[in-house]
């Protein structure tokens, strides 16, 4: 089955054109500045070369027309007609707590996940806009919404609720939801075949690290903890997100800065994080670790913040399980980046961990970082978060 699957922000559509049964990415690209002046897409068949346009895309229906174009183009096109397309997976932000999984489709689908939109301002409507073009543009293709959120409704209401006066989750659902549920699922379920085991007879650590980033709980196959909360904002400090904060500091700030609450949480989400820590140096790992090499304390400081935070979310969620068994990283620096595995390692190190310095030098490779004999298995396993909502897609269509 060849399966579309998008990710729709509210001005950009990234996709992947996916066959299930091999696996394998046939072609990927990105539009860009959708709706504004110079928007572009960026096309790359398999194996090919990436090209680049600027095309006027005056919505999401001129994008995903523009996306059908590339696919079927005579040169850098991978199939012959939209006919070959036989379904569409759509990565969809927040699903409440109506969806406990992924859903196909349709008029009631598309109504829930509305009620939602509340919780997820920026990114749901924006998601939505994805599939209403994609309803115009490929009439009768089946589609599948795959949620951020779902993975983590199996959290029990000990870990979800937040310690506020109960009628706001009764009048407005403010709870936990947690997001990343995709990539968390899929690099458990990962690491447990990596191992050889069933994932139902371990209790993983996974911590996805990347300029948003979240750690969960996945004790026996479920979800029962993550850092983020009723938005990403919640949780470990990230490339430009605060994390858990003491939540007297919006209106400190606001009248401080003479700014709204709404303006306080703007800044909490995007100048904060290793970016706000760092001075405004940088968001990204690579940048923080260079500097903090070359003696910038500052950098160093935003490093040293991250990894602690990381490093105490291992320990609650070791506490949260009765124990652990797997620690698996994940995501851009996740993945990607020794120095910032390392420095977390330190904290984790009494539990038995044993990261073998040589072993944590690898990049974006599924690898076992522990000694033999280890206590706790700690890896790296890449996440996939366009294979897993295709994988899903295929399923259930
Ligand atoms: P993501 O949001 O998953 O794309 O992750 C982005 C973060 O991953 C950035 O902060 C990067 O610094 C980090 N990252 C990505 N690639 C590398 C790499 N090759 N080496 C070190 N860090 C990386």
């Amino acid at each position: 089955m060849k399966v579309l699957v998008l990710n729709c922000g509210s001005s950009s559509l990234k996709y992947q054109l996916i066959n299930t049964e091999t696996e394998d990415v046939l072609a990927k690209g990105l539009c860009e500045r959708i709706g504004m002046e110079g928007s572009a897409i960026a096309h790359q068949p398999a194996g090919g070369q990436k090209v680049k346009e600027l095309v006027p895309m005056a919505d999401h229906t001129v994008a995903v027309k523009n996306v059908i174009d590339k696919l079927t183009d005579k040169n850098v096109g991978v199939i012959a007609s939209l006919a070959e397309i036989d379904a569409v997976g759509h990565r969809m932000v927040h699903g409440g707590e109506n969806f406990t999984s992924s859903a196909v489709i349709n008029d009631e689908v598309l109504k829930a996940i509305e009620e939602c939109n509340d919780l997820a301002p920026l990114h749901n409507p924006a998601n939505l806009i994805g599939v209403r073009s994609c309803q115009d543009v490929m009439p009768g293709v089946p589609m599948v919404a795959v949620f951020d959120t779902a993975f983590h409704q199996t959290m029990p209401k000990k870990a979800y609720m937040y310690g506020i006066p109960y009628e706001y989750y009764n009048k407005y659902k403010i709870r936990r939801y947690g997001f990343h549920g995709t990539s968390h699922d899929f690099v458990s379920k990962r690491a447990a075949e990596i191992l050889n085991k069933d994932r139902k007879d371990l209790r993983i650590i996974v911590c996805h690290l990347g300029n948003g980033a979240s750690v969960s709980a996945v004790k026996y196959g479920e979800s029962v903890d993550t850092s983020m909360g009723l938005t990403p904002l919640e949780g470990l400090i990230m490339g430009t997100r605060s994390g858990d904060l003491d939540p007297a500091i919006v209106s400190f700030i606001a009248e401080k800065e003479n700014l709204t609450a709404a303006q306080v949480v703007d800044i909490l989400n995007k100048k904060s994080g290793v970016l706000g820590l760092s001075d405004g140096l940088s968001n990204d790992f690579r940048d923080l670790v260079e500097a903090g090499a070359a003696g910038n304390q500052v950098a160093k400081g935003a490093l040293d913040a991250y990894a602690y935070r990381v490093g105490k979310y291992i320990g609650a969620y070791a506490a949260a399980m009765k124990g652990v068994d797997v620690i698996a990283f994940t995501a851009g620096a996740g993945e990607n980046n020794a120095e910032v595995r390392a420095m977390i390692g330190e904290y984790i190190e009494f539990l038995g961990t044993n990261i073998d310095p040589e072993r944590n030098k690898i990049r974006g490779e599924e690898t076992i970082l522990s000694d033999e004999g280890a206590k706790v298995v700690t890896m790296v396993v890449p996440t996939n978060e366009e294979l897993a909502i295709a994988r899903e897609t295929a399923r259930l269509v």
